[in-house]
This record gives C-alpha cells, structure tokens and sequence, in this order.
C-alpha cells in the first residue's frame, strides 16, 4: 500500500550497502520507519530526506513492518539544528524523547504539531531553555504525566507556598509538604510558569522573560517531574548535561 504522510525525522540509522532507515514522526500516522534506499550515496536525491530533524513530505510503500521510501519532498530542511552544536544538543533531545519516552498511541497529531513547533522554535533563535522544558511537559502530558498545578494534590488548599511533589503528581501547601521528602519548594514566579508550560501549545511561544532564580527552579523542577516519569539513560540528556557543566 502507497502512503503519503508529513513526517519529521526523528531517528536515522545505516542500514545494509548505503541505506539509511529513518524513524518519521507524522502527522497522520504515529511513528513509522521507512527505509531510504541509497540514502548515503552522494547523488541521491533523497539523502537530505533522511537526515535528523528534517520536515518533509514523504511518499512510501508498506506492506507490513517498515515502509520503503518512494518519493519525498522536503518542507524545511532545518540544516542550522545539525550545525550549531547547542542546537543540535537541544534538538536530538527532543528527538529522541518523542523516540524513546512516547508510546505509539501518544505520539498522534498534536505531539507531531508539538515537535514542529518545537524546532521551529529553535531554529527561530527563541530561548533554548523554556523552548525545551515546554516541550518535555508536553511529551509528560502526552505520556499520562502531566502534573497537577491548580492547588494542594492532598489536601487540595490553593492558598501558600506551595512545593512540586513528581511522585504525588502535582503541588503540596506547607502543610502537607512533609509527605514527599523530595519536594521541591517552589516560588511564585515557578509555579505561575509551569502552570503556563501546561496549558500553553508550543505554536503560541512567544519570548518570555524569567528572572534568573525562576530559571534555576524551573529547571530543578522539569528535571525532578522528568527523572521520575521518564526515567530513561538518553544519550542527549547526558550530552546536554555535560554541556551545562562546562557550559558550553
Ligand atoms: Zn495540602
């Protein structure tokens, strides 16, 4: 059977004597691999179809298992993700989290919309950090994950400091704090974030402004929720770990 899907790519493995298979996320049929025959030769016209985080329209013929690429157009190439190493870090991890940390069933059109979004975003210059962590709480939200921010996961009082309880799905008042060791006390400034990161799509991001110690909370914050949610050895996440050590 012939299919015709806007994908992006998100994975792009050698396969055999110069083929490439690449894992699409697309907007019509989950996640899919198709094999792009050729792919490595110099001339061939589908090479740039297969390399990481490009958008394009891809033609191909599946039976069962893995489709065999036919004929494909490119939508946006997004060459400057794979040339500049920061961008390149932030967006395999975005990659890779649609690849590795969503099931088949989570990943349909919107995630699909998400992750556009999402490169768009980098390519545009936008600001890497709240770019990304809009992202991950996407894919938690898409996983099942998403947390609860309107008031006191316990004991449900919206009033007070409040602290993020990854393990209790949501935020804890003072009162209940002690019921997650590992809460993470929160100002303002964070939680009027994440409550925005969960009801934000990532098409509407504009330029925030976040004071600095917002940031740093923020980013305790979206690693605590992803630790325990998605608890996978990414080979980007360490990559852009290391790159925060020696800030690159
Ligand atoms: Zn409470």
């Amino acid at each position: 059977m012939q299919y015709r899907v806007e994908g992006i790519v998100i994975r792009s493995t050698d396969y055999g004597e110069g083929n490439k298979i690449v894992t699409l996320l697309t907007n019509t049929h989950g996640k899919i691999g198709v094999i792009v025959r050729g792919a490595k030769k110099i001339k061939s016209r589908y090479g740039s179809l297969s390399q990481l985080f490009t958008h394009g329209e891809y033609l191909f013929f599946r039976n069962s298992g893995l489709g065999t690429l036919t004929h494909g157009e490119i939508i946006e190439s997004h060459h400057v993700l794979r040339e500049q190493l920061d961008l390149t870090a932030y967006s395999s991890y975005a990659a890779e989290l649609v690849d590795r940390a969503l099931q088949e069933e989570d990943a349909g059109a919107f995630m699909y919309e998400q992750l556009k979004a999402c490169l768009n975003a980098f390519a545009e210059g936008k600001d890497v950090t709240v770019t990304i962590q809009l992202f991950e709480m996407k894919v938690l939200q898409a996983a099942g994950y998403g947390p609860d921010f309107r008031a006191c996961v316990s004991c449900g009082n919206e009033a007070g400091p409040m602290a993020l309880s990854a393990r209790n799905g949501g935020i804890l008042c003072s009162r209940c704090a002690y019921k997650d060791p590992q809460a993470l006390p929160l100002g303002d400034g964070a939680l009027k974030l994440l409550r925005l990161y969960q009801q934000m799509d990532l098409r509407r991001l504009g330029n925030i402004a976040i004071k600095d110690e917002t940031k740093q909370q923020l980013k305790q914050a979206m690693r605590l929720l992803m630790d325990t949610h998605v608890a996978l050895p990414l080979k980007s996440r360490a990559f852009l770990d290391q790159m925060d050590k020696y800030s690159i």
